[in-house]
């Protein structure tokens, strides 16, 4: 009979790697339905037969390359724990830089207007509704099952400042204006190999490439926000680090201002947004 302290010992060589081990505690603590810290109060613990063959299952996926975040059914994002499931992309650290460009444009003494389109897992917008109670978010997305998602997580989280509607882009915003519109579009090359390597090989294919330049979902995104934009209102957008310099041209072209790119931690071009004044 397995304990807590072996299981996680075979966990970590089974799937070999740095994070090996890390892993094999996720898993173990999501087959016992409880936490990773609880693991450790209690490593001489015997699981049960059926706790042990969930953890067995789960190993094996994961070394099929299964994402973490799909086998446990969540994600950290901005503080909260986000359910995902393979409907929508994981979030990712890096998109948190979208979310402090946008609060740094949404007061927090009045009832701004927010978009996100394309929201997935409802990271986004979950957390621009988090910090700005006042803010009325819509959260978008052309699948009803990313949405699902993203309305769950809202419910289990209890915000009440945000909805949600279905739909493509700007075409799911109606004949509605806002202050501000984010968006986490696809943006990776149709043939770019790193999709068919690590986590993206088990993410929704529409939430992450877009056209032979990766820039098909971006272009439509920036000829429609204009329309749906109420003067001096921001459209702020992720895209990939060699993008910048087109995603600027494309906004200017559009009739933007003060388009300008920010920077992630590591150096990249990540987020471009520009002002529409009319
Ligand atoms: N940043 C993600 C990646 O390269 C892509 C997310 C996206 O296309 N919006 O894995």
């Amino acid at each position: 009979m397995s304990d807590v302290r072996q299981l996680l010992v075979a966990g970590a060589a089974a799937l070999g790697g740095a994070d090996g081990r890390f892993e094999a505690e996720l898993l173990l603590a999501h087959a016992l339905g409880r936490s990773r810290t609880w693991l450790f109060a209690w490593p001489e613990y015997v699981p049960g037969e059926a706790q042990r063959a969930e953890y067995e299952r789960l190993l094996r996926a994961r070394r099929d390359g299964e994402p973490i975040a799909y086998l446990t059914g969540s994600r950290g994002f901005w503080s909260m724990d986000l359910a995902v499931s393979p409907a929508v992309l994981i979030p990712r650290p890096e998109t948190e830089l979208l979310v402090e460009l946008a609060l740094a444009r949404i007061a927090d003494d009045r009832a701004v207007d927010v978009a996100d389109l394309g929201t997935g897992s409802g990271a986004i917008a979950l957390a621009l509704a988090r910090e700005r109670p006042q803010a009325r978010v819509l959260a978008t997305d052309a699948s009803a099952d990313a949405l699902a998602v993203a309305r769950s997580n809202a419910q289990r989280l209890g915000f009440g400042n945000i909805g949600f509607a279905l739909g493509d882009w700007c075409a799911a915003l109606g004949a509605s204006r806002f202050d501000v519109i984010v968006s986490n579009p696809p943006y990776i090359e149709a043939a770019d190999p790193h999709l068919a390597e690590g986590d993206l090989r088990f993410e929704p294919a529409s939430a992450l490439a877009s056209g032979s330049d990766g820039l098909d979902a971006i272009r439509t995104i920036v000829a429609q926000a204009p329309e749906h934009l109420r003067e001096n209102g921001w459209l702020l957008f992720e895209h990939g680090w060699n993008q910048g310099e087109r995603v600027r041209a494309l906004l200017s072209a559009a009739g933007f201002d003060t388009v300008h790119s920010v920077r992630d931690v590591e150096d990249r071009e990540r987020v471009t947004l520009g002002q529409i004044a009319r």
